[in-house]
């Protein structure tokens, strides 16, 4: 049973069947979106939105792009799914394409960011068991306000008790620490360390999405990389959804100056199609047949559209774009948290991923701002119920930004 959410008769009939039959695990805007091209998007009653959610940092190419449209055509007319009891030239393709453009030695393919946190997750069990043999008990620390997921382990890594909740028993071997505070990783290491009971690994989002878009620090990470260096400890980065060119570089953690052990990417990578990847650096590329497996996970369609979303980011200037772009768009943000002083905290974020934070005591929340944008034809999506957030397409243009922000400046004018 549901209870009607809906603000507004457009395509209510068709959301009133969509809330009897579908299981009521969102919390949903009354809007039914139909089209979209580039950063544009219209909903069925033909209002035009433009689009700074991008499908949660997940449309890279916008709506529509020619080059991800004729990939996939390609790729399904010829085949689109065999699973992994046979090879795959696309898989191994992308895989190529990954290592070549990152840190990376060894790829492992599924379909989401859950799972390819769930794969590290296992990856570094398998490292503590095998490779630090003396580890009984491994355990894997993650930072408070992360987010990993919502399966039962990527639940527990994640440092937000509202997501586990009523969901328990958790899933054993995994503590939390603050972000950004490397004694209180320092204390973790050494408080949870009895006899077979150690810390194997350290997972940790470059820049925490859901959290807040809260960037990490240099030195933070810098002295992350030294104590995992020293201990054996690895370095996991969930990159889910600050890689793949989001940040204005390839990966999240080249903004850092640190190389990870092991990372996840899922959004971005096929521009809207599902996929997650897992990577690896060769020493701890531990998984044998048998060990790990997806059905789906690296099919050609999936890796076709996935290839091509990272060829055209290569050839067609779009790390510099979002370099501009987020530049343009963070510098129009704080313009507007310094006309108002008492609303806004404070603007932050990297490439095209930012945030702008309400403080704390300002009587306005992030959904409100959402809400109001949207009615004004502007897609936004909160990070907590302080947060705005700004992820748009990587190849949004100048005038779209300005036009963007056009609109929030009439929507908090609204609101103020
Ligand atoms: C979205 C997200 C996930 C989960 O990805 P799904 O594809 O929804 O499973 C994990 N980690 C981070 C950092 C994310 O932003």
């Amino acid at each position: 049973m549901t209870t009607a959410t809906l603000t507004s008769n457009h395509g209510a009939t068709q959301r009133e069947d969509f809330n009897q039959y579908v299981m009521n695990t969102y919390g949903r805007f009354p809007v039914t979106i139909e089209k979209g091209e580039g950063c544009k998007l219209w909903d069925t009653e033909g209002k035009e939105y433009l689009d700074f959610v991008a499908g949660i940092a997940t449309c890279t190419l916008g709506h529509g792009h020619p080059a991800l449209i004729e990939a996939v055509s390609e790729q399904i007319k010829k085949l689109h799914h065999v699973s992994n009891l046979y090879y795959i030239p696309e898989q191994g393709a992308l895989a190529k394409k990954i290592v070549e453009n990152s840190c990376a030695d060894k790829v492992f393919f599924c379909n989401s960011g859950a799972e390819a946190n769930e794969a590290a997750i296992k990856l570094v069990r398998k490292y503590a068991h095998t490779v630090l043999e003396f580890l009984e008990e491994p355990v894997i620390l993650t930072a408070k306000s992360s987010f990993h997921g919502r399966t039962l382990a990527t639940i527990t890594a994640t440092g937000q008790p509202k997501y586990q909740k009523h969901f328990e028993p958790l899933v054993p071997g995994f503590e939390y620490v603050p972000y950004n505070d490397i004694s209180a990783i320092e204390e973790a290491i050494t408080d949870i360390d009895e006899g077979d009971r150690r810390v194997a690994g350290i997972m940790i989002e470059p820049l925490q999405g859901e959290g807040g878009v809260r960037p990490g620090d240099l030195d933070y990470f810098l002295r992350l990389r030294k104590i995992c260096d020293d201990t054996g400890i690895l370095l996991i980065f969930d990159e889910v959804q600050v890689g793949v060119g989001r940040t204005g570089k390839m990966w999240g953690y080249e903004n850092l100056g640190v190389e990870p052990d092991i990372f996840t990417s899922a959004k971005g990578l096929a521009g809207g199609i599902p996929i997650g990847a897992m990577m690896c650096k060769a020493n701890c590329d531990v998984f044998e047949p048998g060990n790990h497996a997806s059905t789906f996970g690296g099919n050609p369609f999936a890796c076709a559209a996935a290839l091509k979303v990272l060829e055209t980011i290569e050839h067609e200037g779009i790390l510099q774009n979002v370099q501009a772009r987020g530049e343009q768009l963070r510098t129009r943000l704080r313009a507007i948290a310094t006309k108002y002083p008492n609303l806004f905290e404070e603007v932050r974020g990297w490439g095209l991923i930012n945030g702008i934070e309400i403080k704390a005591d300002a009587e306005l929340t992030s959904i409100e701002v959402v809400k109001k944008a949207m009615e004004k034809g502007l897609l936004l999506a909160p990070a907590g119920p302080k947060v705005v957030r700004f992820v748009p397409p990587l190849i949004i243009s100048s005038e779209e930004i300005d036009q963007g922000i056009d609109i929030l400046e009439q929507t908090l004018a609204d609101l103020a």
